[in-house]
């Protein structure tokens, strides 16, 4: 009999709840994220109507406590998201449903998940980013998931901002016109008071969109060295982005990074995930599975 696993990816908007092995064989479910309370007992109601799960992987919203050792390990942290703060996850889906549980950001779980059935097949360092209701980036360096201190925040990075051809001061609670302050889904529908998924694809919008998103990139290109960047998240279903991020992505490095997968496959080196909207739920699976079913 084929073992299966369980996923959750927790989003700040939507919770998706899966069982199976792989993505051939995945059933889910997906429903709003509301209160803490209410949120966690339907997962848990919708797992204990499933075969039984040899564990539970989850990637979640965060801030998220990583560290085996901390008294709040497995909680969702310092999110501004309302009743959110705070938060043990990990702790109740493991207390109901008495399985092993693994925890990640939704982020590095999406990158995993890539990494393992998508875009990243083979690679051993790149990252995988969400542009949403916020924007975060995890993946692997050298084929490991990135940790550190804590985990990375890649949403909140400092970026050029002139107030001239934008004078909108930034969404971000904690620093105005970081990246996720200039280029989140509610920042787009802050500055152009509508919400982004309504703006028309050649509204001005995308170019600025494309601009602090190039600028971000090449960041995270000169840090890291990745050698790929999946972009996934509800803002970048504007396709057209895409081809605006990968120009201005090459006019910024001006060729300093010697590279062919920049110089000549900009196209199959800053891309869409390939699992689409289910990689943060096959990623969460991931987590678990040893083995593909
Ligand atoms: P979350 O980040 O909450 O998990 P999403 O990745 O879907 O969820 O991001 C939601 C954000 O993305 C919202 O701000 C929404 O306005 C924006 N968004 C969703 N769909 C689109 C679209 N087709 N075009 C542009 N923006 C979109
Ligand atoms: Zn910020």
């Amino acid at each position: 009999m084929t073992t299966l696993y369980g996923a959750i990816e927790a989003g700040g908007t939507k919770f998706v709840c899966a069982v199976g092995t792989s993505p051939n064989d995945l059933r889910e479910t997906r429903f709003a994220t509301t209160t803490p309370d209410e949120t966690i007992a339907r997962a848990i109601e919708f797992f204990r109507a499933q075969s039984r799960v040899a564990a539970i992987g989850i990637g979640s919203f965060g801030p998220i406590d990583l560290h085996r050792d901390s008294p709040t390990y497995g909680y969702i942290t310092t999110t501004p998201k309302p009743g959110w703060r705070n938060t043990d996850l990990v702790g109740a889906i493991r207390r109901a449903l008495d399985v092993p549980v693994a925890f990640e950001t939704d982020v590095n779980a999406a990158a995993l998940g890539e990494h393992r059935w998508g875009a990243a097949r083979g690679l051993d360092t790149f990252i995988y980013l969400t542009i949403g209701t916020g924007i975060g980036g995890g993946g692997l360096v050298s084929g490991k998931l990135m940790h550190g201190l804590i985990h990375p925040e890649m949403g909140h990075i400092r970026l050029p901002h002139d107030l001239t051809r934008d004078p909108f001061p930034g969404a971000c609670p904690f620093h105005g016109d970081c990246l996720e302050g200039l280029a989140s889904g509610p920042a787009l529908e802050k500055r152009w008071g509508a919400r982004a998924e309504t703006l028309p694809a050649d509204h001005p919008a995308w170019e600025l969109e494309a601009h602090y998103l190039a600028l971000a990139l090449v960041n995270y290109i000169c840090t890291l060295s990745p050698q790929r960047i999946i972009l996934g998240g509800g803002v970048m279903e504007q396709a057209q982005l895409f081809p605006l991020i990968r120009r201005e992505v090459v006019q910024l490095l001006n060729g300093y990074i010697q590279s062919p997968a920049i110089i000549e496959q900009i196209d199959t080196y800053i891309v869409p995930p390939a699992l689409g909207a289910r990689a943060g739920v096959l990623g969460a699976l991931a987590l678990v599975v040893t083995e593909d079913g």
